[in-house]
């Protein structure tokens, strides 16, 4: 081996180890000056080949050219590491920042703690109660007949026995509405009372941007020996009135509910126009709830006595309040994760300072049944 081959053997593992060593774009770039640039001592070494016989001119010249190229493409797999290695902490960087940053309230929670509020201030206690559900808690004792068609499996998402340790007859709850016989044992009301119940509810729904197969309801109850429909639509107004910062009327239209009788659908007037508008579809008129008078049969499952005592239900949906409040046209939005989407309530202020999603105090009817799985 000639003097210059050993050199080029000895540069070769000196350049390939410092290379490597490089941890940073400062170090590499002095590295490349130093081994593969203009004056570095790869370009030197070929720089004296010209002092060789041709014979080793040839040899020694191929060996130190292959040697520049394969060190010139470890510098670029280097540049790469290092690049995007400073890429990641910059991400990792980031993500600091954001969670120092803390959150925010989702928009349906933001939504629930106002129905909460005003519910609360109108002497409503708040109940809540399980979302897997006894078919008799969510269809029998509300008064609906066998033949439904709600309570097939293609409009309710039943329980496998198998993955509840054989317990039968369990649902995901289609509505709010078993805590209207929930909350009246759990909490051993007698008239007069009034309960409010938000929750979420399952339903096998084709998912579009109107319908979600898990949304949210709240459910009203309120029994005593006089409670009219007048009663029923003057709270009602007021919640709506309160709840958008506007003179709001509500109509009624008949409509069919087993567990009421009369039963009716809740229009409330448009808060957005005077003359029609997108949001009303220009009807000037929005459907907010399901509502009726409690049925006999439901208030005798009550052990309430229907000769002597009369009330109302209701039934709304609170990420129907939140999209009409907030001007979001597609349900599907909440679930999405998006947080370009969520980011925009970050400014929103909660309904009242120190009102809680939850508030323990309320909670009289906390337990108002516990799942049976
Ligand atoms: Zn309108």
């Amino acid at each position: 081996m000639t003097k210059i081959q050993q050199d080029l053997e000895d540069l070769t593992q000196k350049a390939t180890s410092a290379l490597i060593a490089c941890e940073d774009a400062a170090a590499l770039e002095a590295w490349r000056v130093a081994y593969i640039g203009r004056s570095g001592l790869i370009p030197g070494l070929l720089r004296n080949i010209k002092d060789l016989s041709d014979e080793e001119k040839r040899t020694v010249g191929s060996a130190a050219n292959a040697l520049k190229r394969e060190l010139e493409e470890k510098y670029q797999e280097q540049l790469h590491v290092i690049e995007k290695g400073a890429s990641t902490r910059g991400v990792q960087a980031t993500n600091c920042k954001l969670q120092a940053g803390g959150g925010h309230l989702h928009p349906l929670t933001l939504t629930l703690n106002r129905v909460h509020e005003i519910f609360s201030a109108m002497g409503f206690i708040i109940a809540d109660g399980p979302e897997v559900e006894e078919v008799k808690f969510n269809f029998d004792l509300l008064n609906t007949p066998a033949e439904h068609p709600a309570r097939g499996a293609g409009d309710t998402f039943m329980v496998d026995p198998m993955s509840v340790n054989g317990a039968e007859d369990l649902v995901l709850r289609t509505q709010t509405s078993p805590m209207q016989i929930r909350s009246v044992a759990a909490m051993q009301l007698h008239p007069p009372f009034s309960v409010i119940a938000p929750g979420r509810v399952f339903r096998k729904e084709k998912v579009d941007a109107t319908h979600e197969s898990t949304f949210h309801q709240f459910e009203g109850l309120s029994i005593s020996e006089t409670t009219s429909i007048a009663d029923f639509k003057s709270v009602i107004e007021t919640f709506f009135s309160a709840f958008f910062h506007a003179d709001v009327v509500i109509r009624l239209r008949p409509s069919y509910f087993p567990f009421v009788e009369p039963g009716f659908e809740v229009d409330m007037s448009c808060v957005f126009c005077k003359d029609g508008c997108r949001v009303c579809k220009h009807t000037k008129w929005i459907e907010v709830m399901g509502a009726g008078m409690v049925h006999p049969n439901v208030l005798k499952n009550m052990n309430i006595d229907p000769d002597k005592y009369q009330g109302y239900a209701f039934g709304g949906a609170i990420d129907r309040l939140a999209m009409i409040q907030y001007g979001i046209n597609d349900i599907r939005l909440f679930w999405s994760g998006d947080v370009r989407f969520l980011r925009q309530f970050d400014r929103v202020i909660p309904a009242k300072a120190g009102i809680q999603v939850d508030p323990p105090s309320r909670r009289a009817g906390v337990d108002a049944g516990s799942s049976p799985a």
